[in-house]
């Protein structure tokens, strides 16, 4: 065999048709995994309420490149994460004011089990005649004894 029918061969061999379906095949694969990229990167953007089109865009036009600069770029925490968050702040807040309450009369502040406001003399609860615990002015029994008041 001569050397011109040995590169024949090797022409021969990337000419055949497999390798049309081959380039093909990873073109599309590329362009699959290329928007991938694009709608992982706008689903991300939203949840993190940054500009999810911008970004979507970034990655569109510069690929791997872009990814890799929104992912240095992106906030940290997602949206989802700032709501709850801010939600507990404001439940622990409810909780500590609701301990500290306020006199019904003069609007100082009173503890949850004073009978009698310290600044006004206002009565805020009765006590148990027979536990003595503090017991909302309006209570026919008390809860802690069962004793009927
Ligand atoms: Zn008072
Ligand atoms: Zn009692």
């Amino acid at each position: 065999m001569d050397i011109f029918e040995y590169l024949e061969d090797i022409v021969a061999f990337f000419q055949l048709p497999i390798w049309g379906y081959l380039i093909r095949g990873v073109i599309f694969i590329t362009i699959i995994i290329w928007l991938a990229f694009v709608y992982w990167t706008y689903r991300d953007a939203r949840l993190r309420n940054t500009s999810a089109v911008f970004w979507a865009l970034v990655v569109l036009v510069f690929n791997y490149l872009g990814l890799i600069i929104y992912l240095i770029l992106r906030p940290p925490e997602y949206i989802d994460d700032v709501v709850e968050r801010e939600l507990e702040i404001r439940r622990m807040d409810k909780l500590l004011s609701a301990k500290s309450d306020s006199c019904p009369a003069c609007g100082k502040g009173i503890e949850e089990d004073f009978l009698i406001c310290p600044h006004c003399r206002k009565k805020l609860k009765n006590s148990c005649i027979n536990c003595a615990k503090p017991l909302a002015l309006d209570w026919k029994v008390c809860p802690y004894c069962k004793v009927t008041q």
